[in-house]
């Protein structure tokens, strides 16, 4: 990978930074009660280098929704307990070209819900987390391997987890549809809720930046310098990331920004450039996809000012 200083970083972030902050396209997801009303005007960039060192501009601190964000880390937590092929076998690694909530990602492959980043496939890796049937200790699992990830521990947000377990009916039917085709492979109310749980934790861009980080260096945390994956996993979650991270504007999106990143409605985006950093934006406005839009318009300048692209031979 070419040779980038800190400097350099820092500049184009406060570029973008302040390019953007007035930024007012997009809209909050509403469809969730609870984040219709957050503080339409948050932003954050935070920046995490291989060796620790993290770049901050803006709102990195505050504690938002990580919504679809988490279904990368229980991807990983699933690989973790199954490795690589088994989570090919019985969820998949494709994209899908459909809104997160589609119920026909199920019904694309041979009932495979594709991928474990759409809300089909996510609900399915909840299902496979161990220990089968201990909704307690599956949930512990859920939470300390995003602790692991980020660097440090992830808070429920009540109100968020409230809101969204009293509005998730698409997610009910694409639950039973999966049940129906055998790929639940726990109980479904439970597998649902551990979903929804994991949706509502609060997260700040610093804790993503650092999980981003942890995917780009080969699955130690360049934080608290603890190996959190086997590194032979690293260009799975990246792959499964760059697949289907911006749904059905994934191809868009790698296109213009050149760095895999997995985005959420509660208006998180996690990057991670191999070899080099992880990044996160967070501003909840989203288009009309899911995806933030000032998060995406900061990440796309940083990358586009350094001039690096996963995707390029330097
Ligand atoms: N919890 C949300 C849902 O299932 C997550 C969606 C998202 O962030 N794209 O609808």
């Amino acid at each position: 990978q070419k040779k980038i200083s800190i400097s350099q970083i820092k500049d184009a972030a406060q570029e973008a930074f302040d390019l953007y902050k007035t930024n007012t396209d997009g809209k909050n997801a509403d469809y969730i009660p609870y984040l219709a009303n957050i503080n339409k005007n948050l932003f954050g960039i935070s920046i995490c280098l291989l060796n620790g060192q993290t770049i901050q501009l803006g709102d990195t601190e505050y504690k938002f929704g990580i919504e679809s964000v988490s279904k990368v880390h229980t991807a990983i937590l699933v690989l973790r307990q199954y490795g690589a092929q088994q989570l090919l076998e019985k969820i998949g690694a494709d994209a899908t070209g459909l809104p997160f909530n589609s119920i026909f990602a199920i019904l694309l492959e041979n009932d495979h819900p594709s991928t474990p980043l759409v809300n089909a496939g996510a609900i399915a890796a909840c299902s496979m987390v161990k220990p089968i049937a201990d909704p307690e200790n599956k949930w512990k699992a859920i939470v300390d391997n995003i602790t692991d990830l980020c660097g440090s521990a992830p808070q429920l947000i009540d109100e968020l987890y409230k809101s969204e377990s009293e509005t998730n009916f698409n997610n009910r039917s694409i639950t039973w549809l999966l049940k129906n085709y055998n790929r639940i492979y726990d109980d479904p109310t439970m597998s649902l809720d551990l979903y929804t749980r994991q949706c509502s934790l609060g997260i700040t861009a610093t804790q993503l930046s650092i999980c981003g980080a942890t995917i780009a260096n080969n699955g130690t945390n360049p934080v608290t310098r603890k190996q959190i994956f086997d590194t032979a996993l690293s260009p799975k979650i990246t792959s499964l990331i760059a697949t289907v991270g911006f749904y059905e504007h994934t191809g868009d999106w790698l296109y213009t920004s050149g760095i895999p990143a997995k985005t959420g409605v509660g208006g998180g985006v996690m990057g991670t450039l191999p070899g080099l950093f992880g990044i996160a934006a967070f501003a909840p406005p989203i288009d009309n996809a899911g995806n933030s839009v000032k998060a995406q318009l900061a990440i796309k300048h940083i990358m586009n000012k350094l001039g690096l692209s996963a995707f390029s031979g330097d």
